[in-house]
């Protein structure tokens, strides 16, 4: 059963309006928390045990409890970059209940002292965007945003800002790097954007679900919160469930729901009832798992233990229908494409195991290209600046050595094709006789 904590009124008509939003109790949790000490507001998110929902998972009031105390230019800035594929919940929230991300992020503002607040949201996003900004200027207007946000001496100032469509500007310094104008590059670490990161300044940054949920914390409470899901995964989560299923969109769940209570029952099982081949359980970069991995909770630790991760919460489920080859070549693809080039292992990992699968699956391979695909995969993994390259060498590694026996049938099934192929097209257009003939035409006359 799903439970309701951030999606309680999404489908509410007009939320996306501070006259709804307020009626619903919007905006009362700011109120409250600027009336309270900003650490006691760091230590609730503590003891909530909220972690951030972009993919790390890291928990959200320790990362607040970096931003270095006392009077100096700081920044809070939300990740709306939502790229990964799959995922798709932020854009819901966004679209439908604007003020509640804006909520979230006047409660992290002051509880960590910044005074200027981006939200980086990603270009296709163009609808949202335009909710957002209409949102921010009538918060402006009620003077929840502002100089002297609520009377209250606090000043807070909240810009939308467009990304121009790279899904390294997901990661948070190639987002900084977005920001401030530059090419979205990944930055080295250290130093991490609580001590250096929007213009060298103190940067709390968070995804959009993410804030989004602390309004909601506050108002049930941090021991409530803390009290729902498992015990290193507290709260809800918004999953966004797509691929092969009867009932695709968006979900909250309680932590802890298994694979096949979220596949089977809330997104009504597989379509024309066929089996699942495989499953990704936190978007695309994730390792995917298997038919056999159904009953593993929903979780960091659970899903972690099963040798995958709870990501971005995108669940993206194939049936039995589909090729793993033609599943890997996307995956790979498409992270080929978004490599910013930068590092080595992931400009030419992600480079050579497309073109390897590519030859795989025109016929091309041997069983030993799997082996180098490993091998390459291995090499990838925690030897980049940042998570791209192993966000490709984590799905495609699992593909092959999960699905081994099914990408050897796949080499020998195309490599006969292409042979065949070959045969007819001598045979037909090409004979024996026409090429020694074109030959015979082209070589040069004594
Ligand atoms: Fe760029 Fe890839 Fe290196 Fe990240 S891992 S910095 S995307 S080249």
């Amino acid at each position: 059963m799903s439970t309701k904590l951030l999606f309680e009124d999404i489908d509410e008509p007009g939320l996306h309006t501070l006259d709804v939003y307020k009626r619903r109790g919007g905006y009362l949790m700011a109120e409250q928390a600027l009336a309270m000490a900003p650490d006691s507001l760091v230590t609730s998110l503590k003891d909530s045990g909220l972690r951030g929902r972009g993919g790390a998972g890291f928990p959200t009031g320790l990362k607040a409890s970096f931003i270095p105390q006392g009077k100096m230019d700081k920044y809070l800035v939300c990740n709306a970059d939502e790229s990964e594929p799959g995922t798709f919940k932020d854009r819901e929230l966004m679209q439908k209940n604007p003020h509640s991300l804006i909520e979230g992020m006047i409660i992290a503002a002051y509880a960590v002292g910044a005074n200027k607040s981006f939200i980086f949201i990603r270009g296709e996003y163009a609808q949202q965007a335009t909710i957002l900004e209409d949102a921010i200027a009538e918060a402006k207007a009620a003077g929840y945003l502002g100089p002297d946000v609520l009377g209250k001496g606090v000043e807070l100032d909240m810009w939308v800002h467009r990304g121009a469509g790279a899904y390294i500007c997901g990661e948070e310094t190639g987002l900084l790097d977005a920001l401030e104008g530059r090419r979205g590059n990944p930055r080295l670490k250290p130093p991490f954007p609580a001590n250096q990161g929007l213009y060298q300044g103190p940067t709390l940054l968070n995804n959009v679900e993410t804030l989004t949920a602390i309004p909601y914390i506050l108002r049930v409470g941090a021991e409530a919160y803390a009290a729902m899901g498992v015990e290193k995964s507290s709260g809800t989560k918004l999953i966004s469930v797509s691929g092969n299923v009867k009932r695709p969109g968006n979900y909250e769940i309680e932590m802890g729901m298994t694979g096949r209570d979220i596949i089977y029952g809330l997104a009504g099982g597989i379509e024309d009832d066929r089996e699942v081949l495989l499953w990704f359980p936190g978007g695309s970069s994730s390792p995917v798992l298997t038919k056999d991995d159904l009953d593993v909770p929903y979780d960091y630790e659970a899903l972690a233990g099963a040798g995958s991760m709870l990501g971005s919460g995108a669940i993206i489920v194939a049936d039995d229908s589909n090729s793993v080859v033609d599943i890997a070549v996307k995956t790979a693809s498409f992270y080929k494409h978004e490599s910013c080039g930068k590092c080595t292992p992931c400009r030419e990992g992600t480079n050579w195991t497309t073109k390897m699968l590519l030859r795989i699956r025109s016929g091309e391979a041997t069983p030993m290209d799997l082996d180098v695909i490993e091998s390459v995969c291995d090499q990838i993994m925690g030897n980049c600046l940042c998570v791209l390259g192993d966000a490709m060498a984590m799905p495609v590694s699992s593909m092959v050595k999960k699905f081994r026996p099914a990408f050897e049938a796949h080499i020998e099934r195309a490599r006969r094709d292409a042979e065949q192929r070959l045969l007819a097209s001598l045979e037909s257009d090409h004979g024996p006789e026409s090429i020694l003939e074109g030959i015979g035409a082209g070589a040069p006359q004594h």
